[in-house]
């Protein structure tokens, strides 16, 4: 604000000291040194604070940059004696200035605004009595009043109470989740309607609404092709620029006999034509807004980067428990073939998953209901299963590959999703979970082909009587199934030498990671997700909804796009004035009204990405 104010007081001295110098002059016949010191004072007023910049950039020794070709200009112009030019050209630079600064402050501003999701207060039970405390302040362990309409503050498990969540903010997912006892909830979700009482699971600083931020903080700053060449194209450009124009203002003027301060002007016009801030300031100005209208949906991109990738996908892999499927399992049959009962082999498994996040290990340790004790020692192997110790007892629970890599005879042939459990060293039966297809995947890659995919694959560790069956129900082309994380790595390499467009991989588990660090765009489901996998993706996901994806590459293709028609309207008319001031047509003024003219509309184009809608 305070600046604003002074910027706009700049600007009206400037224009007043302008216009005297060129009104009183005339009207009242004065001396040329009139004229002169009226401008002179305007020209100070307008550019104190770029000529003092560009002294500090020559300083420290990068002296090509748009402040300088400006200072050289304005100078120029006083030097050969057009006066009122030369404090035009700092008025309308100070003008774009201005804008440039507004737009820009206005899309952080609407950034955060779509990100307010980090509450500052929360209500917890401490000494047996209500208190608000600062949502930092929260600790894990501590149980927290969540007052209907209020927004939680941290991520928490409900203990006590029955209502619907508006996960919108975080997830982007409009349809309210239901919440029960158990049911974890992520700090910046709004609680709708009846009071519950939950215990704290993370800290504010850990919480899902603190990833959030510091994703697309981060996010804003990791450079975009089209960014990094912008980067290139000035540091090629201001010094091509300056050497043209002092060829201009040399060379000319021995071959047509015209005035050397005629050639000057030119030159010096030409300068002032050839900043390129309206480029310098739009481009990242677009991508920042594309990666917050993403952001506002629950896709999470990590830097503008991965908008290139996006441009041209030909294949998308998925993974399948958790990508496809919800990976919410639900207990279908146990069947034991030792002498011990249903319930007991339920609960050897639920004891030796005790340290697996595994969706499958979850829903036996959800089926089993009570506690578990922590094993002496937990290996837990990607794609096989999990191997836990607890004094004299070593258990085994995984998939038939897992029993068979150490020496265990599995006799049965079920064909659907079981896992198998062994105690040491003997079988003891097989419980089969199964999963659902998401209702949306089929739609979502349906939309995926219409956006030009050609090739959608799906890799899993699980067996292909199972994978087979998802893949036909979402309509997935190519299908492989029983693969070590590994294999998923071998056949996404082979993916990628394959095809010529750009591959996306999207998981949730451990084992996807190293693929999703792999693929073009690595692609994380956020609510089921490992962290590694979510920190190994350049683009996230976080309700785990398909749909979402199609409209990832949507929003990445319209910022693309945007962004590609601010550089091409830039240069453009860059380079129509550029010719029209080099052979004389136009004049300084106009010089740099078109220059500043580019800037605002290019930063305003820019502003589109940030309104996206379906
Ligand atoms: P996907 O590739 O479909 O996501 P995973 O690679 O995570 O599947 O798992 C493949 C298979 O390995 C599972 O179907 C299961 O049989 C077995 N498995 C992996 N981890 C565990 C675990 N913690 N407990 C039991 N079985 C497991
Ligand atoms: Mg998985």
């Amino acid at each position: 604000m305070k600046k604003d104010r002074k910027e706009l007081l700049k600007i009206g001295f400037g224009s007043l000291f302008l216009l005297l110098g060129i009104i009183l002059p005339k009207v009242f016949a004065l001396p040329d040194f009139v004229e002169f010191s009226l401008s002179l004072v305007a020209l100070l007023t307008a550019g104190y604070d770029v000529y003092l910049s560009a002294v500090k950039n020559i300083l420290k020794g990068d002296f090509l940059d748009e402040k300088f070709l400006m200072a050289i200009a304005s100078v120029g112009a006083f030097v050969i004696g057009e006066y009122s030019e030369g404090v035009a050209v700092m008025l309308f630079f100070s003008v774009g200035e201005f804008f440039e600064r507004k737009a820009v402050g206005k899309s952080r501003k609407s950034i955060k605004a779509l990100m307010q999701i980090r509450p500052d207060t929360a209500r917890v039970i401490r000494e047996g009595e209500e208190v608000t405390v600062d949502a930092e302040e929260v600790m894990i362990g501590e149980i927290l009043v969540l007052a209907a309409g209020e927004r939680i503050p941290v991520d928490c498990v409900v203990i006590e109470g029955k209502g619907d969540i508006d996960t919108s903010s975080v997830t982007g997912e409009s349809l309210p989740m239901s919440a029960y006892e158990d049911t974890e909830l992520s700090g910046g979700c709004v609680n709708m309607n009846s009071q519950l009482k939950a215990k704290a699971i993370r800290t504010a600083e850990d919480s899902a609404a603190s990833r959030i931020l510091s994703l697309v903080e981060e996010a804003t700053d990791k450079k975009s092709k089209q960014e990094n060449f912008i980067t290139a194209f000035s540091r090629y450009y201001t010094p091509i620029v300056v050497f043209s124009a002092i060829a201009l203002a040399i060379i000319p003027p021995f071959f047509d006999g015209m005035a050397f301060t005629k050639w000057i002007y030119r030159a010096l016009m030409f300068l002032v034509v050839s900043c390129p801030c309206a480029l310098v300031i739009s481009v990242p100005l677009s991508f920042f807004g594309g990666i917050g209208a993403a952001a506002s949906r629950g896709i999470l991109y990590k830097g503008g980067y991965s908008f290139d990738a996006m441009k041209n996908v030909s294949t998308v892999i998925f993974d399948k428990t958790g990508t496809l499927t919800t990976g919410k399992f639900n207990i279908d049959d146990i069947v034991t073939v030792a002498n011990i009962t249903k319930d007991e082999l339920l609960e050897i498994a639920a004891r030796a998953e005790h340290n697996s996040s595994h969706p499958m290990a979850l829903a036996l340790k959800t089926a089993y209901g009570k506690k578990t004790v922590i094993p002496d020692s937990s290996n837990e192997i990607a794609g096989e299963g999990i191997i836990s110790v607890f004094g004299e007892e070593k258990i085994l629970v995984g998939n038939k590959k897992l029993l068979v890599s150490h020496g265990i005879e599995v006799e049965t042939d079920s064909d659907d999703s079981s896992i198998y459990v062994a105690k040491n060293g003997k079988y003891l039966g097989y419980i089969t979970l199964i999963d659902e297809v998401k209702p949306e995947a089929r739609n979502a890659v349906k939309e995926l082909r219409a956006l030009g995919v050609r090739n959608t694959v799906m890799l899993t560790g699980d067996k292909s009587s199972t994978a087979e069956l998802v893949s036909l129900d979402v309509g997935i082309d190519d299908c492989h199934a029983s693969l070590m994380p590994e294999d998923k790595y071998r056949l996404l390499e082979l993916w990628l030498r394959a095809t010529d467009g750009r591959v996306i991989y999207v998981g949730d588990g451990i084992n996807d990671a190293p693929v999703i660090a792999r693929a073009d765009v690595g692609v994380a489901m956020g609510n089921v997700g490992s962290d590694a996998a979510i920190e190994a993706s350049d683009l996230v996901i976080m309700s785990g909804n398909l749909k979402k994806l199609p409209e990832a590459i949507k929003i990445a293709r319209r910022t693309l796009r945007i962004a590609k028609e601010n550089i091409i309207l830039a240069i453009g008319i860059k380079l129509l004035v550029l010719i029209l001031c080099a052979v004389g047509l136009i004049g300084m003024w106009w010089a740099v009204f078109a220059d500043v003219g580019v800037a605002v509309l290019a930063i305003l184009n820019a502003m589109r990405t940030l309104r996206f809608n379906k």
